[in-house]
């Protein structure tokens, strides 16, 4: 499941075009879409759109792709895992930004979100066409290697060290939100007041839309990896970050396995859910926690989010039960009648 913008966005855009004329010597550039970050990335900049700024957003994606990539040998996080268990490497302040803030949610999840997850997620595979369930040893050796409390973050130095060898950072639960949240300071920086953000789904809409409304975002049917929206919600200056079961997943003998999983038995998170949608100001933050409240189910999920302020959260589970946060009651729609909110 993926968020998606509504129609009204897209309606808006198309007028927004018919309407104001370019006002800089650059030409108003089209939307711009690239593979980048493992993944399909749409930005729209629906004033002051000019080339140069486009090459600035994704010159800096592919930037923040060559250095947290966890599937590139060549990345700074490459760099780290190849040292496991013989010395620190001198770390990106991007590396440093994006780790710190992934310890801090492995320490408020009690470790169920783990940023050394590395080792697991590359036994499965997920994602790939070797996708396939790991034999019990491999997984208890992999198991083993798995503590985000082996990774020892030094920010006066400006390193990172892994106490282990074969142990592997994976920065995918939250690094696309981090990549947004640089996407958007660009777009402010050069006074843009509206954009649309989506990075493989994980979205950010900077401002409002043109007629002083909001965007409405679609939040995708849970059960496929494709379809219509079954709910939406308005937003003007607010990140949309959504995990699933269905991103990224593969079927063995008829059981689904998906891509996030549960450091504690190596196995895809199996618990009541099929998806979280996070809306806040920071998309680092709705990155990590659409992740780890996944992770720790609806009820732990929803006090973690009560706990932190300006956060709103949507819980979908495999009833097609849709559970919000306080701030939301009111705000989201329901589009598809197979799917009900519940208190
Ligand atoms: P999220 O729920 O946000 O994250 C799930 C991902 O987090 C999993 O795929 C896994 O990587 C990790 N994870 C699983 N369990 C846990 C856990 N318990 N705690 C913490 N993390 C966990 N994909 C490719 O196929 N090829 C690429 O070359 C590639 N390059 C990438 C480069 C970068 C810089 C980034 C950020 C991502 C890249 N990806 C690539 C995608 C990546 O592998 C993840 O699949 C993707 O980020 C998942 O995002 P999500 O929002 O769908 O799911
Ligand atoms: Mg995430």
């Amino acid at each position: 499941m993926k968020a998606k913008y509504g129609t009204p966005a897209l309606l808006s855009l198309a007028l927004y075009f018919l309407i104001i004329p370019a006002a800089s010597c650059h030409a108003k550039e089209p939307a711009r879409t690239e593979f980048v970050l493992g993944t399909v990335c749409t930005v729209n900049l629906y004033d002051k759109g000019t080339k140069p700024v486009y090459d600035e957003i994704f010159a800096r994606l592919k930037e923040l792709d060559t250095t947290l990539s966890a599937n590139s040998e060549t990345s700074n996080i490459a760099a780290i895992n190849h040292n496991a268990g013989i010395s620190p490497v001198k770390a990106s302040p991007d590396t440093l930004k994006v780790l710190s803030t992934a310890l801090r949610y492995s320490a408020k999840t009690d470790g169920a979100f783990d940023p050394a997850i590395g080792p697991i997620v590359k036994l499965w595979n997920i994602g790939t066409d070797k996708a396939a369930v790991p034999a019990p040893e491999a997984l208890r050796n992999a198991l083993s290697l798995v503590s985000w409390k082996d990774i020892s973050v030094d920010e006066k130095e400006g390193t990172v060290s892994l106490a282990k060898k074969g142990m592997r950072l994976d920065l995918g639960a939250i690094a696309k939100g981090y990549a947004a949240d640089e996407v958007a300071l660009i777009v402010r920086k050069h006074g843009i007041k509206r954009a649309m953000i989506d990075l493989g789904g994980n979205i950010f809409a900077v401002g409002e839309k043109a007629n002083g409304k909001p965007w409405i975002i679609g939040i995708r049917d849970p059960e496929t990896s494709h379809g219509e929206p079954i709910a939406s919600l308005p937003v003007v200056n607010k990140t949309v970050v959504t995990s699933g079961i269905y991103e990224r997943f593969f079927e063995q003998n008829g059981v689904h396995y998906h891509h996030i999983l549960d450091p504690k038995t190596g196995y895809p998170s199996d618990n009541e859910l099929v998806s979280v949608t996070i809306i806040c100001d920071v998309s680092m933050d709705a990155d990590a926690l659409s992740t780890s409240t996944f992770l720790l189910g609806t009820e732990k999920g929803m006090a973690l989010l009560a706990s932190m302020p300006n956060v709103e959260g949507i819980f979908i589970n495999k009833k097609r039960q849709v559970r919000l946060t306080p701030g939301l009651q009111n705000t989201v729609t329901i589009l598809d009648p197979r799917f009900t909110v519940i208190k």
